[in-house]
């Protein structure tokens, strides 16, 4: 199987391939892969009940499933097809590579399999980086939806590829979110067009280091037709533009905050504007949207907005449909979400915010602040994050396991900002956390929850956390009302 071919082209009957995780992009690799008549293998780590209940459906379809032992490779194997999140140094990957048998993520079976169901093969515009991928593949989305394209928002959203590549319904262009581990396993992916948002540390842990990374991430680009999308404002997203071989005649097309050059999108007057698909970018632009159509109009998102609306225009999406889909868009809940205002003190919760690339970007978005933060830390240091935002915060309420890390770095670089330190995790500290902060605030306010940390200290998930906040201000909303 060569890098390069299309499933149409590969004879899966009686091919042995090893699929690699029961789960969520396993479970439907192995069914597709044995549709089409392979001997699928399935290797799991894990050999608890749910996983048994999931082998023994596998194998009534005639699907062999091995649990307890994800390290040894099959024998026979001549693919390996990998949930995306297992670690390229594992045993199983390290024999696969010895014995010369390709290692395919879901991304890249789904991209292989494309097309395969007689169905027209729609493009992807492709979006990566380290934060704001789920905001700008919805983004888009909506954009795209309102050209009138048949579109949808797939990929790391939580939306199998795979579902839809094979599914019933046919489109016109897919919008693909892509983690920086789906791209590590899909060496043949070639998106229409791609964007790669910004690139900070995170994840080192798995890729091995920062350069390999930005390399994954960078796999975006590769083979794109008409657009590789960076962002001008962080010098290494444009970097992997440089090193990427894309296709004769793709364009490098840059977002700005500021106004934009030739071959950019960017910002002037409160406007959206386009000097990258005009007949004259030397002289003219193109008029978009007003920043006030972005939702909500934080710099990062306006970010956001230009580069799906690059994607879109790479395209060949009008303008008016960039505006009227981003009129259109809904945030996902938990991102920068406002709660209430409660004594003209306002209450947003960011509860995504998990490391501290998203929070210095949330911080940016407001100007006197009351902090909620704290949690996991993974590693982080919060030096560079406190002096970034230490004008603009009246008070900081911490949470969480590794909240000393964080007081540390106030304690260094903000010393006059009232801190409080809580400690205690049970489940009325988000309550409490609220309680403070609001004495903390004055009218004209934000108080923020964006945490800069993982929350599995105290809660199940993100999603979790920024519950536990919005109730604990909806109740005092409630008292206060
Ligand atoms: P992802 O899918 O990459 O995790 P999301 O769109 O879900 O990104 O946003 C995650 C968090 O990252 C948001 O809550 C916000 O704090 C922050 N964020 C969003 N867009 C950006 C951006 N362009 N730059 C920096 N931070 C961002």
């Amino acid at each position: 199987m060569g890098s390069q071919e299309v499933s149409s082209t590969v004879d899966w009957q009686g091919k042995h391939v090893t699929v690699a995780g029961l789960g969520v992009s396993g479970i439907p690799a192995a069914r597709a892969l044995h549709e089409r008549g392979a001997l699928v293998t399935v290797v799991n780590d894990g050999d608890d009940e749910r996983a048994r209940a999931q082998a023994a459906e596998l194998e009534a379809l005639g699907i062999t499933v091995r649990l307890g032992d994800g390290a040894t490779l099959p024998p026979s194997t001549e693919l390996v097809v990998t949930a995306p999140g297992w670690q390229p140094d594992k045993p199983l990957f390290l024999a696969a590579a010895e014995a010369g048998v390709p290692v395919w993520g879901d991304v890249e079976l789904a991209w292989r399999l494309r097309g395969d169901n007689g169905r027209k093969a729609a493009p992807w515009l492709a979006v990566t980086g380290t934060n704001g991928k789920t905001t700008t593949v919805r983004m888009l989305a909506s954009i795209l939806e309102a050209a009138g394209l048949r579109t949808a928002a797939v990929g790391n959203i939580g939306v199998s590829l795979l579902d839809a590549v094979l599914g019933e319904t046919e489109y016109d262009v897919l919008a693909v979110e892509l983690s920086s581990y789906q791209l590590h396993w899909a060496p043949s992916l070639r998106a229409h067009s791609a964007a790669v948002l910004n690139l900070a540390p995170d994840h080192l842990d798995w890729h091995g280091s920062m350069a390999a990374y930005a390399a994954d991430k960078g796999r975006v680009y590769e083979g794109n037709t008409v657009a590789c999308v960076y962002n001008a404002a962080d010098p290494a997203t444009e970097d992997l533009v440089r090193e990427a071989d894309v296709e004769e005649g793709c364009r490098a097309i840059g977002f700005t905050l500021g106004a934009p050059g030739p071959s950019q999108l960017g910002v002037v007057d409160g406007i959206l504007v386009d000097r990258a698909f005009v007949a004259n970018r030397q002289k003219q632009a193109q008029e978009l949207a007003e920043v006030t159509d972005v939702n909500p109009p934080a710099p990062h998102n306006i970010a956001n907005a230009l580069a799906a609306a690059a994607l879109a225009r790479a395209f060949g999406v009008e303008p008016a449909a960039v505006r009227d889909g981003l009129r259109a868009f809904r945030p996902d809940a938990h991102r920068i979400e406002h709660v209430a205002d409660i004594d003209e003190v306002r209450y947003v919760d960011d509860s995504k915010a998990t490391n501290t690339h998203a929070t210095e970007a949330s911080l940016a978005a407001y100007d006197s602040i009351v902090w909620i933060a704290g949690g996991l830390a993974k590693g982080a240091t919060f030096d560079e994050l406190v002096t970034g935002a230490a004008k603009r915060l009246r008070g900081v309420v911490l949470i969480g396991a590794d909240r000393a890390l964080i007081r540390e770095a106030l304690t260094r670089h903000a010393p006059e900002v009232p801190v409080v330190d809580l400690d205690r995790t049970d489940t009325g500290a988000m309550s409490e956390a609220v309680a403070r902060a609001a004495e903390l605030a004055r009218p004209g306010d934000t108080v923020l929850l964006a945490p800069a940390c993982a929350s599995m200290d105290m809660f199940t998930n993100y999603n979790k956390r920024g519950e536990a906040f919005a109730d604990a201000v909806r109740a005092r909303a409630d008292e206060s009302a």
